[in-house]
């Protein structure tokens, strides 16, 4: 899958996606095509300007809109025409699993970063053709905002994640929470592991994970749960659940 970020802070992106399971799946000839591009090349007056004062007046800069279409252009000729097109911006839908999974299903995304006041309005009308807030809070830069969308999208493509079971037991990929983990030491002060995990009784810890994956849901984050289609065990361990209660 390809990806193409617009930034003036290419080196940051970089730093964020040079490590860790994106960084491996990028490296020469891997799974995800990324490429960072310097807003300010596609400038060109002597100062390499992004941005300007705010037409109407107030506080702050507004980036201009000419170098983002500049560097859609170039995306165009060196890299295809993409499937998408996301500003990423504190007014765009809340990105979510469901949306990660469905970029996921793409050949090439462009992901563009706004800085300032953000970005001027015909950017987000003619270059763009979505909108995506990673939360509602809002951030100095879409830097960070882009590699969060492209490290959900990226783990989620084929091959990128070595053990596909490991994405599928993962919080949110079926509106379930994941179980919760634990390594050696089996004892750590008064803690200890669950005498389940330490049984070899596979059926059982299996069972029990669904059940405390259950459990946490229920705690955590009902909504989802409202939304999870169970399976008969995961039925039974709801179920048990509810009449403690
Ligand atoms: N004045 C704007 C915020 C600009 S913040 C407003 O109030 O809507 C500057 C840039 O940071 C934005 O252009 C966007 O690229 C990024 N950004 C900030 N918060 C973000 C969020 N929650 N999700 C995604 N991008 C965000």
């Amino acid at each position: 899958m390809k990806f193409d970020i617009v930034t003036i802070f290419p080196d940051m992106v970089r730093a964020l996606l040079s490590e860790g399971v994106v960084g491996r799946a990028s490296g020469h000839g891997g799974i995800l095509d990324i490429e960072v591009h310097d807003l300010r090349s596609f400038t060109t007056d002597r100062h390499r300007t992004v941005d300007d004062v705010p037409y109407g007046g107030g506080p702050g800069m507004v980036m201009k809109p000419e170098p983002f279409v500049r560097a859609l252009e170039k995306i165009h000729k060196t890299r295809g025409v993409p499937d998408e097109v996301v500003l990423t911006s504190p007014q765009g839908v809340l990105f979510s699993h469901p949306e990660a999974v469905r970029l996921s299903g793409l050949r090439h995304l462009v992901l563009l970063c706004g800085r300032y006041k953000g970005v001027d309005e015909r950017v987000r009308e003619e270059v763009a053709t979505k909108e995506i807030s990673v939360g509602n809070y809002v951030l100095s830069g879409g830097e960070t905002p882009a590699a969060v969308i492209l490290e959900a999208v990226g783990r989620l493509v084929p091959g990128v994640v070595g053990d596909i079971e490991s994405i599928s037991s993962d919080s949110f990929s079926r509106n379930l929470l994941d179980h919760p983990h634990y390594t050696r030491p089996a004892i750590l002060g008064v803690r200890r592991v669950p005498d389940v995990l330490v049984s070899g009784n596979h059926a059982e810890i299996r069972r029990w994970r669904k059940r405390e994956a259950i459990r946490r849901t229920m705690k955590q984050r009902p909504d989802l749960l409202a939304q999870a289609a169970l399976d008969s065990e995961e039925q039974d361990a709801l179920k048990e659940l509810q009449q403690l209660q």
